[in-house]
């Protein structure tokens, strides 16, 4: 096994990184085009990530609604509950899935 990740891995991860940022950025600007462009980049980077076998960096993966394919952002389109003695942070968004982020309790 190698640990150094291939060219083609990190081409696809920076793919992955992009997508994600333009998805977000979709989704800011709102409206209905603005959603739907959100999670068309949201499903294309689950599929190269799956297609190259690179693992989402936590931050996308988080970030991501597992139901629906949006960008999760707290206030908009997503509530969070801390779940602070279980280490966990509960997303719900707003098509009614929920998500739960563990943190390191320091
Ligand atoms: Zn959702």
């Amino acid at each position: 096994m190698h640990s150094k990740p291939s060219i083609v891995k990190r081409i696809a991860l920076e793919r992955i990184e992009k997508l994600f940022e333009l998805a977000a950025e979709k989704e800011a600007g709102g409206g209905e085009d603005g959603m739907r462009l959100a999670k068309r980049y949201t499903r294309l980077l689950k599929k190269i990530g799956m297609h190259y076998k690179v693992p989402l960096p936590k931050r996308i993966k988080n970030g991501i609604c597992s139901g629906c394919g949006a960008v999760l952002i707290p206030g908009r389109n997503c509530t969070v509950r801390m779940a602070s003695s279980e280490g966990y942070a509960v997303y719900k968004c707003e098509c009614g899935n929920e998500k739960h982020i563990f943190y390191r309790r320091s």
